[in-house]
């Protein structure tokens, strides 16, 4: 069967702010209705790279096809098949709901009925609410019916649940994946390796302006082989103890409190890890162990995590 064409295609892409290269060579391509998430740390690159695809800013060089179409810059005519959802809302507080999409409809020669949008973004029955009543999670789902009152086919969504709880960001989360259901493709950017992992189709993992790693989740995960995951808090592990993790036949990594042991033979490092427990008198606090997952496989490619 032949590949569809990638509705979103970029090679070598840069962009630079005076000495910093914040987006410096990068290369991916987004399939049609899937969820394409860009993973990195603050300062990574994954917001200019964003910007220059929603056409707001315009690259220093690269290439760049939207919609079938090779261009060097995102034109108004392709904008117009977008969705961007904006950091900071912002609507008039004393507007209701529907008025807020109302408003922003009467922008777009077509736009879906304010209806469809409420329930696209599940909030029906706050239609008549006033923005200032909403919760902090309702207001971003508000902010992302905006995004969508032109029906687009391509949806921009930079970091959508920072600062939510884990409840409004799993709302959040449904109301993605309806989306990519009704056939949207959607590019998004998130620190949140647990979001990467629930929403995501294909990661590209971005580190100063770099693309580090690209795959599925799983792809991605099972890059760092057949390995098994332990990690545990050890409070003032001192040199020597730190040293003596290293027979544990793993690879190790202490950030702070925590270890994290990389190994492939979870049996035999268990039972020097309960050795050097006793001989180091170090209890293995909160001790999990697991497969690898995007946090992994960005702390082995760098050596630092996600969120420092
Ligand atoms: P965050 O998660 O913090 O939003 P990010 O991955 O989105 O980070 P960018 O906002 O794209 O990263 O920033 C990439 C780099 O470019 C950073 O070093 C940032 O300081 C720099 N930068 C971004 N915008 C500008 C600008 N307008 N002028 C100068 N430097 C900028």
């Amino acid at each position: 069967m032949a590949q569809e064409s990638p509705l979103l295609w970029v090679r070598d892409l840069r962009k630079t702010y005076g000495a910093v290269r914040a987006v410096d060579g990068v290369s991916f391509s987004v399939p049609k209705a899937t969820v394409f998430t860009i993973l990195g740390p603050n300062g990574a690159g994954k917001t200019t790279t964003l910007e220059i695809l929603e056409g707001i800013r315009e690259p220093d060089s690269g290439e760049i096809e939207v919609f079938g179409t090779r261009v060097r810059r995102v034109t108004p005519a392709m904008k117009g098949r977008m969705g961007v959802l904006l950091q900071e809302g912002g609507f008039e507080p004393y507007l209701r709901v529907r008025e807020v999409l109302a408003l922003f409809a009467s922008f777009f020669d077509r736009a879906l009925p304010v209806d469809e949008v409420l329930a696209r973004v599940a909030l029906e029955d706050k239609a008549r609410a006033l923005v200032r009543n909403l919760s902090g999670g309702q207001k971003q789902r508000l902010a992302l019916g905006v995004a969508l009152v032109n029906d687009p086919d391509l949806v921009f969504l930079d970091e959508p649940t920072t600062g939510l709880d884990p409840q409004a960001r799993r709302n959040m989360w449904a109301v993605i994946d309806d989306l990519k259901e009704r056939g949207k493709t959607i590019i998004l950017t998130t620190h949140y390796m647990e979001e990467a992992e629930a929403l995501s189709d294909h990661v590209c993992i971005m580190d100063h302006g770099r693309v580090i790693a690209q795959g599925s989740p799983r792809e991605l995960a099972a890059s760092l082989g057949q390995d098994t995951i332990i990690e545990f808090d050890a409070l003032d592990l001192s040199p020597s103890a730190r040293e003596g993790l290293g027979a544990c036949g793993a690879q190790v990594q202490a950030d702070g409190n925590l270890v994290t042991l990389k190994s492939a033979d979870l049996v035999a490092t268990m039972e020097r890890l309960l050795s050097w427990s006793r001989e180091h008198q170090m209890p293995l606090r909160n001790m999990s162990v697991r497969q690898p997952n995007l946090e992994d496989v960005f702390l082995s490619l760098t050596g630092r995590r996600l969120r420092e």
